[in-house]
């Protein structure tokens, strides 16, 4: 089984927080964090891609994560 989750580049972020806004998940998939959000909920991810969408620098991607143990 593999799972979506999304992924954040910290690097890109510029801590607008469209992603945390957009995000219908809960709980929420992201937190902000000092200036740049994080990742706090994948597992909560529905997949919808709303955050692909408002990310104006793309810094979120969605990855594929094999299942882990
Ligand atoms: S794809 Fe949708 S549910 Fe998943 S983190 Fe992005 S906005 Fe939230
Ligand atoms: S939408 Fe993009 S730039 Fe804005 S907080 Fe989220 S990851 Fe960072």
């Amino acid at each position: 089984m593999s799972k979506k989750y999304p992924k954040v580049d910290r690097k890109k972020c510029t801590g607008c927080g469209s992603c945390a806004a957009v995000c219908s998940a809960s709980p929420n998939v992201f937190e902000m964090e000092g200036d740049k959000v994080k990742v706090v909920n994948p597992e909560a991810c529905t997949e919808c891609n709303s955050c692909l969408d408002v990310c104006p620098t793309k810094a979120v991607t969605i990855v594929s994560s094999k299942k882990e143990k």
